[in-house]
Protein backbone atom coordinates (compact mmCIF):
# COMPACT_ATOMS: atom_id res chain seq x y z
CA UNK A 1 0.00 0.00 0.00
CA UNK A 2 1.63 3.10 -0.98
CA UNK A 3 2.23 5.52 2.03
CA UNK A 4 -0.12 8.32 -0.07
CA UNK A 5 -2.76 6.34 -0.74
CA UNK A 6 -6.80 7.62 0.33
CA UNK A 7 -8.42 4.77 -0.88
CA UNK A 8 -11.70 4.48 1.24
CA UNK A 9 -11.39 7.97 3.02
CA UNK A 10 -13.83 10.03 2.25
CA UNK A 11 -12.61 14.17 2.22
CA UNK A 12 -14.65 17.57 3.08
CA UNK A 13 -13.01 20.59 1.22
CA UNK A 14 -14.58 23.71 2.20
CA UNK A 15 -14.88 26.11 -0.80
CA UNK A 16 -13.38 23.36 -3.03
CA UNK A 17 -15.36 24.75 -5.97
CA UNK A 18 -12.59 26.66 -7.14
CA UNK A 19 -9.09 28.05 -6.61
CA UNK A 20 -6.59 26.50 -3.92
CA UNK A 21 -9.88 24.51 -2.65
CA UNK A 22 -9.61 22.58 -5.98
CA UNK A 23 -5.97 22.22 -6.20
CA UNK A 24 -6.33 20.74 -2.38
CA UNK A 25 -9.35 18.37 -3.49
CA UNK A 26 -7.49 17.47 -6.95
CA UNK A 27 -4.53 16.17 -4.77
CA UNK A 28 -6.84 14.56 -2.36
CA UNK A 29 -8.83 12.61 -5.25
CA UNK A 30 -5.72 11.59 -7.16
CA UNK A 31 -4.93 9.66 -4.07
CA UNK A 32 -7.97 7.69 -4.24
CA UNK A 33 -9.89 10.06 -1.56
CA UNK A 34 -14.03 10.34 -2.12
CA UNK A 35 -14.12 13.90 -2.46
CA UNK A 36 -17.04 16.31 -1.21
CA UNK A 37 -16.95 20.39 -1.91
CA UNK A 38 -18.99 22.52 -1.05
CA UNK A 39 -19.54 26.11 -1.41
CA UNK A 40 -22.57 28.66 -2.53
CA UNK A 41 -22.29 28.97 -6.14
CA UNK A 42 -24.24 25.58 -7.43
CA UNK A 43 -22.42 25.96 -11.01
CA UNK A 44 -19.01 25.72 -9.76
CA UNK A 45 -20.51 23.24 -7.61
CA UNK A 46 -21.24 21.21 -10.53
CA UNK A 47 -17.74 21.77 -12.07
CA UNK A 48 -15.74 20.70 -9.60
CA UNK A 49 -17.34 17.31 -8.94
CA UNK A 50 -17.41 16.82 -12.90
CA UNK A 51 -13.97 17.35 -12.63
CA UNK A 52 -12.69 15.20 -9.26
CA UNK A 53 -14.36 12.05 -10.56
CA UNK A 54 -17.24 10.24 -10.30
CA UNK A 55 -17.39 9.05 -6.57
CA UNK A 56 -17.05 13.05 -5.68
CA UNK A 57 -20.33 14.98 -4.81
CA UNK A 58 -20.84 18.46 -3.52
CA UNK A 59 -23.20 20.51 -1.07
CA UNK A 60 -24.18 24.03 -1.59
CA UNK A 61 -24.09 25.82 1.53
CA UNK A 62 -23.33 29.22 2.86
CA UNK A 63 -21.44 28.27 5.87
CA UNK A 64 -21.69 31.70 7.95
CA UNK A 65 -25.63 30.94 8.03
CA UNK A 66 -26.47 29.39 11.45
CA UNK A 67 -26.93 25.45 11.50
CA UNK A 68 -25.16 25.69 8.01
CA UNK A 69 -22.08 23.65 9.21
CA UNK A 70 -23.56 21.23 11.40
CA UNK A 71 -25.67 20.14 8.87
CA UNK A 72 -23.22 19.75 6.45
CA UNK A 73 -21.76 17.51 8.25
CA UNK A 74 -24.60 15.58 8.86
CA UNK A 75 -25.16 15.32 4.96
CA UNK A 76 -21.94 14.39 4.53
CA UNK A 77 -22.32 11.42 6.64
CA UNK A 78 -25.78 10.83 5.80
CA UNK A 79 -24.11 10.36 2.00
CA UNK A 80 -21.00 8.81 2.43
CA UNK A 81 -21.12 7.01 5.85
CA UNK A 82 -17.75 8.11 7.18
CA UNK A 83 -15.23 11.48 7.09
CA UNK A 84 -11.98 10.99 7.27
CA UNK A 85 -10.23 14.26 6.20
CA UNK A 86 -11.78 17.77 6.64
CA UNK A 87 -10.16 20.71 4.64
CA UNK A 88 -11.16 24.27 6.03
CA UNK A 89 -10.39 26.05 3.13
CA UNK A 90 -13.36 28.56 2.47
CA UNK A 91 -12.00 31.89 3.06
CA UNK A 92 -12.78 35.51 2.31
CA UNK A 93 -11.46 39.00 2.66
CA UNK A 94 -12.61 42.86 2.84
CA UNK A 95 -9.70 45.37 2.02
CA UNK A 96 -9.83 48.09 4.27
CA UNK A 97 -7.29 50.05 7.18
CA UNK A 98 -8.01 49.34 10.64
CA UNK A 99 -9.18 52.56 11.44
CA UNK A 100 -12.14 52.50 8.80
CA UNK A 101 -13.52 48.79 9.33
CA UNK A 102 -16.92 48.68 10.28
CA UNK A 103 -18.07 46.27 12.54
CA UNK A 104 -20.67 44.79 9.82
CA UNK A 105 -17.28 43.97 7.50
CA UNK A 106 -15.28 42.97 10.76
CA UNK A 107 -17.96 39.97 11.13
CA UNK A 108 -18.13 39.12 7.56
CA UNK A 109 -14.36 37.97 7.58
CA UNK A 110 -14.54 36.44 11.12
CA UNK A 111 -17.47 34.70 10.55
CA UNK A 112 -16.48 32.96 7.84
CA UNK A 113 -12.77 32.62 7.99
CA UNK A 114 -13.10 31.84 11.94
CA UNK A 115 -16.22 31.09 13.10
CA UNK A 116 -17.81 28.73 10.66
CA UNK A 117 -14.40 26.95 10.70
CA UNK A 118 -14.73 26.45 14.43
CA UNK A 119 -18.45 25.41 14.11
CA UNK A 120 -17.69 22.97 11.31
CA UNK A 121 -14.59 20.77 12.97
CA UNK A 122 -16.71 21.06 16.13
CA UNK A 123 -19.47 19.18 14.19
CA UNK A 124 -16.96 17.05 12.11
CA UNK A 125 -15.10 15.98 15.78
CA UNK A 126 -17.30 12.74 16.26
CA UNK A 127 -16.78 11.52 12.76
CA UNK A 128 -13.13 12.67 12.47
CA UNK A 129 -12.13 10.27 15.65
CA UNK A 130 -14.29 7.50 14.09
CA UNK A 131 -12.35 7.29 11.72
CA UNK A 132 -9.22 6.16 13.57
CA UNK A 133 -6.98 8.52 11.14
CA UNK A 134 -8.47 11.62 10.96
CA UNK A 135 -7.06 14.65 9.49
CA UNK A 136 -8.14 18.46 9.97
CA UNK A 137 -5.85 21.03 7.75
CA UNK A 138 -6.73 24.58 8.03
CA UNK A 139 -6.05 27.67 5.40
CA UNK A 140 -4.19 29.89 6.97
CA UNK A 141 -2.42 32.84 5.16
CA UNK A 142 0.90 34.91 5.26
CA UNK A 143 -1.11 36.99 7.08
CA UNK A 144 -0.99 34.52 9.98
CA UNK A 145 2.41 35.65 10.45
CA UNK A 146 2.45 38.77 8.81
CA UNK A 147 0.52 42.00 9.05
CA UNK A 148 -0.42 44.50 6.06
CA UNK A 149 -2.12 47.86 6.22
CA UNK A 150 -4.86 46.94 4.31
CA UNK A 151 -6.57 43.86 6.25
CA UNK A 152 -7.01 43.73 9.52
CA UNK A 153 -10.21 41.01 10.00
CA UNK A 154 -8.61 38.43 7.46
CA UNK A 155 -5.11 38.99 9.47
CA UNK A 156 -6.73 38.33 12.88
CA UNK A 157 -8.77 35.59 11.69
CA UNK A 158 -5.46 33.82 9.81
CA UNK A 159 -3.21 34.21 12.77
CA UNK A 160 -6.15 32.44 14.95
CA UNK A 161 -6.73 29.60 12.71
CA UNK A 162 -3.12 28.78 13.05
CA UNK A 163 -3.79 29.12 17.05
CA UNK A 164 -6.72 26.92 16.80
CA UNK A 165 -4.84 24.45 14.60
CA UNK A 166 -2.11 23.97 17.61
CA UNK A 167 -5.72 23.51 20.45
CA UNK A 168 -7.00 20.65 17.91
CA UNK A 169 -3.48 19.24 17.53
CA UNK A 170 -3.06 19.37 21.50
CA UNK A 171 -6.52 18.02 22.28
CA UNK A 172 -7.22 15.31 19.62
CA UNK A 173 -4.28 13.47 19.46
CA UNK A 174 -5.24 10.82 21.95
CA UNK A 175 -8.60 10.36 19.38
CA UNK A 176 -6.07 9.59 16.37
CA UNK A 177 -6.79 12.95 14.36
CA UNK A 178 -4.13 15.12 13.85
CA UNK A 179 -5.16 19.03 12.87
CA UNK A 180 -2.61 21.47 10.26
CA UNK A 181 -2.41 24.59 8.68
CA UNK A 182 -1.39 25.33 5.61
CA UNK A 183 -0.07 28.65 4.88
CA UNK A 184 -0.19 29.67 1.14
CA UNK A 185 1.85 32.64 -0.22
CA UNK A 186 0.33 34.86 -2.94
CA UNK A 187 -1.41 32.49 -5.36
CA UNK A 188 -3.30 33.53 -8.76
CA UNK A 189 -7.54 33.54 -8.08
CA UNK A 190 -10.42 35.48 -7.88
CA UNK A 191 -9.69 36.39 -4.34
CA UNK A 192 -6.31 37.92 -5.70
CA UNK A 193 -7.53 39.03 -8.64
CA UNK A 194 -9.69 41.32 -7.03
CA UNK A 195 -6.61 42.28 -4.60
CA UNK A 196 -4.57 43.49 -7.63
CA UNK A 197 -7.19 45.61 -8.50
CA UNK A 198 -7.56 47.23 -5.03
CA UNK A 199 -3.58 47.00 -4.00
CA UNK A 200 -2.27 48.17 -7.88
CA UNK A 201 1.52 47.86 -6.67
CA UNK A 202 0.75 44.07 -5.18
CA UNK A 203 1.92 42.28 -8.69
CA UNK A 204 5.17 43.79 -8.95
CA UNK A 205 5.60 43.41 -5.16
CA UNK A 206 5.11 39.99 -4.87
CA UNK A 207 6.98 39.08 -7.71
CA UNK A 208 9.74 41.44 -6.08
CA UNK A 209 10.00 39.66 -2.76
CA UNK A 210 9.12 35.80 -3.88
CA UNK A 211 12.14 33.61 -4.89
CA UNK A 212 10.40 31.78 -6.69
CA UNK A 213 9.79 34.27 -8.98
CA UNK A 214 5.85 33.80 -9.84
CA UNK A 215 2.71 34.02 -8.51
CA UNK A 216 1.69 30.26 -7.04
CA UNK A 217 -1.29 28.49 -8.90
CA UNK A 218 -3.89 26.30 -7.25
CA UNK A 219 -1.54 23.32 -8.71
CA UNK A 220 0.73 23.83 -6.17
CA UNK A 221 -1.81 22.87 -3.55
CA UNK A 222 -2.10 19.11 -4.42
CA UNK A 223 0.70 17.27 -2.67
CA UNK A 224 0.52 19.10 0.41
CA UNK A 225 -3.05 18.02 0.83
CA UNK A 226 -2.02 14.28 0.04
CA UNK A 227 0.92 14.29 2.20
CA UNK A 228 -0.94 15.66 5.59
CA UNK A 229 -4.07 13.82 4.84
CA UNK A 230 -2.08 10.44 4.19
CA UNK A 231 -0.13 7.86 6.67
CA UNK A 232 2.84 9.34 5.66
CA UNK A 233 2.26 11.87 7.96
CA UNK A 234 1.10 10.45 10.84
CA UNK A 235 3.38 12.11 13.18
CA UNK A 236 2.96 15.39 11.77
CA UNK A 237 0.37 17.92 13.79
CA UNK A 238 -0.07 21.52 14.78
CA UNK A 239 2.42 22.46 12.73
CA UNK A 240 2.05 25.69 9.75
CA UNK A 241 3.35 24.99 6.64
CA UNK A 242 4.29 27.60 4.34
CA UNK A 243 3.47 27.02 0.10
CA UNK A 244 4.81 29.72 -0.85
CA UNK A 245 7.60 30.05 -2.87
CA UNK A 246 9.71 31.18 -0.38
CA UNK A 247 7.98 34.16 0.27
CA UNK A 248 7.76 34.32 4.06
CA UNK A 249 11.84 33.73 4.32
CA UNK A 250 12.83 37.29 3.14
CA UNK A 251 11.74 39.89 5.45
P1 LIG B 1 -11.41 32.01 -3.88
O1 LIG B 1 -12.15 33.29 -3.69
O2 LIG B 1 -10.96 31.61 -5.24
O3 LIG B 1 -12.20 30.80 -3.22
C1 LIG B 1 -12.94 30.96 -2.04
C2 LIG B 1 -13.78 29.73 -1.89
O4 LIG B 1 -14.56 29.83 -0.70
C3 LIG B 1 -14.72 29.52 -3.04
O5 LIG B 1 -14.75 28.16 -3.36
C4 LIG B 1 -16.06 29.99 -2.49
O6 LIG B 1 -17.12 29.26 -3.12
C5 LIG B 1 -15.93 29.62 -1.02
N1 LIG B 1 -16.73 30.46 -0.15
C6 LIG B 1 -16.65 31.80 -0.03
N2 LIG B 1 -17.55 32.25 0.86
C7 LIG B 1 -18.22 31.16 1.32
C8 LIG B 1 -19.26 30.95 2.25
N3 LIG B 1 -19.82 31.99 2.92
N4 LIG B 1 -19.71 29.70 2.47
C9 LIG B 1 -19.16 28.66 1.81
N5 LIG B 1 -18.16 28.77 0.92
C10 LIG B 1 -17.69 30.02 0.67
O7 LIG B 1 -10.16 32.15 -2.89
P2 LIG B 1 -8.78 31.36 -2.79
O8 LIG B 1 -8.83 30.07 -3.46
O9 LIG B 1 -7.72 32.33 -3.13
O10 LIG B 1 -8.72 31.18 -1.21
C11 LIG B 1 -8.95 29.95 -0.56
C12 LIG B 1 -8.38 30.06 0.83
O11 LIG B 1 -6.99 30.33 0.76
C13 LIG B 1 -9.00 31.17 1.68
O12 LIG B 1 -9.12 30.75 3.02
C14 LIG B 1 -7.96 32.29 1.57
O13 LIG B 1 -8.00 33.16 2.65
C15 LIG B 1 -6.69 31.46 1.55
N6 LIG B 1 -5.54 32.17 1.00
C16 LIG B 1 -5.49 32.55 -0.31
C17 LIG B 1 -4.35 33.17 -0.79
C18 LIG B 1 -4.20 33.56 -2.22
O14 LIG B 1 -3.17 34.15 -2.58
N7 LIG B 1 -5.13 33.27 -3.10
C19 LIG B 1 -3.21 33.48 0.07
C20 LIG B 1 -3.39 33.04 1.43
C21 LIG B 1 -4.51 32.41 1.85
P3 LIG B 1 -18.49 30.00 -3.55
O15 LIG B 1 -18.09 31.21 -4.31
O16 LIG B 1 -19.21 28.96 -4.38
O17 LIG B 1 -19.19 30.29 -2.27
Amino acid sequence: MSLFDLSGRVALVTGGNGGIGLGLARGLAACGARVIVTGRDAAKNAAAVAELGKAAAAFQADLTKPGAPEKLVADVLALAGRLDILVNNAGTNIRKRPDIVTDEEWATVIDLNLTALMRLTRAAHPALKASGHGRVINIGSMLSIFGVAFSPAYGASKGAVVQYTKSLAAAWAADGITANAILPGWIDTDLTRKARIDVPTLHDSVLARTPAKRWGDPRDFAGIAAFLASDAAAFVTGTAIPVDGGYSTQG
